[in-house]
């Protein structure tokens, strides 16, 4: 299920009006630069109501004029960016491995990140060590004075996105976590809504959301770290995360890559984890958790037991890039999550199968243009920030 929406009356002037400002902000933050005419004819708007739409943005500090352009043949216009000065879009995420805090400006820049390399324990221990982290963000000199749109947090595991719940993380033990409701009672003064979101679906819409030019028409982010997950995201005003009935769409991790295989932290057995993620590489190779696995393991990528065993990861990472190509045919793949920090020994492999077997349904070469992110740390927390602009644009519709 999508993110849900308010439902309106026809002839509800509030929602029209809401309507014509979102898709006024959409064009901006695609084509950054664009002047008011060049708006109205993209998003299908006359003149004089892209101009007063512009104008209460520009009131609200959302929008900054720019230069003059000329073209088109027409009068020269202004050219129109989001604000980066004024608002503060906050993200958090809960990893396997440690919390991590972004503040990003509406274009989806991060002005201040803070992270922590303490594993999280029960829930309520790390509601609280959460909200210490962005209390501490909030007051760093870049965030303070902003106005703060609210926040998303990003978890490692499926979630109930309307109930705000986790369903289960099973790398953290959780089940059942209504974690906003822990965490709100540390953060009094953080307005506007509040968002909980697996962390692979966050990271992926925030590289759809905050895509600028010639944004794909859909995209699923591939998140290798402790576990595997991933996001599908369909293009839209706004765009469209595939949950499912019970919010374990895109959850690739646990779909099966080898009958009878060894046992999988969800109790099935086979699942990719078990054959390609960090805790998998890790039982393989004896490394203890104490280390960060690309710390332990770069050092050794000559060693031939590494050297196998990445191999074979990457192998299983190939059948499940394929399984997703053809399960929802992407226009875009990305990957990140902190096993990318192993590179081509890891990688190689996986885009070699699926270079050589994604092609031979069509009658011709098609490309699936796939993207690493190497520095992955905090499109997660991003992500969750991108959330919380789309819900104030499309549903709150609270431009303040
Ligand atoms: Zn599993």
């Amino acid at each position: 299920m999508a993110t849900t929406f308010k439902e309106y009356r026809a002839g509800d002037l509030g929602f029209l009006k809401q309507l014509n400002r979102a898709a006024v902000i959409d064009v901006i933050r695609h084509e950054p630069g664009v002047s008011r005419s060049e708006i109205a004819a993209r998003a299908g708007l006359t003149k004089p109501t892209v101009s007063a739409v512009v104008q209460e943005l520009l009131d609200h500090g959302w929008l900054a004029e720019g230069e003059l352009q000329q073209g088109g043949g027409g009068r020269p216009g202004r050219a129109l960016h989001l604000n980066e000065h004024t608002h503060a879009l906050i993200g958090a995420e809960v990893g396997v491995h440690g919390l991590r805090a972004v503040a990003c400006t509406l274009n989806g820049t991060i002005i201040h990140a803070l992270s922590s390399t303490s594993a999280p324990g029960t829930p309520a221990a790390t509601s609280e060590q959460l909200a210490n982290l962005i209390t501490q963000l909030l007051r760093a000199p870049q965030v303070t004075g902003r106005s703060l749109l609210g926040l998303g947090v990003a978890v490692p595991g499926p979630v109930a996105f309307t109930e705000a719940r986790v369903l289960s993380a099973p790398n953290l033990g959780w089940r059942d976590v209504p974690f906003l409701d822990l965490l709100r009672p540390h953060l009094h003064d953080l307005d506007g809504p509040w968002l909980l979101e697996n962390e692979a679906k966050a990271a992926a819409f925030g590289e759809f959301f905050f895509h600028k030019y010639n944004a794909p028409d859909s995209l699923a982010y591939i998140s290798l770290g402790t576990g595997i997950g991933s996001g599908f995201i369909q293009s839209g005003s706004p765009p469209s995360i595939l949950r499912g009935a019970h919010g374990l769409a895109s959850e690739i991790g646990h779909t099966v890559l080898q009958p009878g295989g060894p046992y999988c932290h969800c109790g099935n057995r086979g699942c990719a984890e078990t054959l390609t993620s960090s805790w998998s590489i890790r039982a393989a190779l004896n490394i203890s958790e104490d280390l960060p696995l690309a710390d332990a393991l770069v050092p050794r990528l000559n060693e031939p037991a590494v050297h196998l065993t990445l191999k074979r990861a990457g192998e299983a990472l190939g059948m499940l890039l394929l399984n997703v190509h053809h399960t929802f045919n992407p226009a875009k793949i990305v990957i990140g999550g902190s096993l990318t920090r192993l590179g081509e020994p890891l990688l190689q492999p996986a885009l070699d199968y699926f270079g050589t077997h994604h092609n031979r349904l069509l009658s011709a070469q098609r490309e699936v243009p796939i993207r690493v992110i190497p520095d992955s740390l905090f499109l997660p927390a991003r992500g969750a920030a991108a959330q919380v602009l789309a819900n104030v644009v499309h549903t709150t519709g609270a431009i303040q």
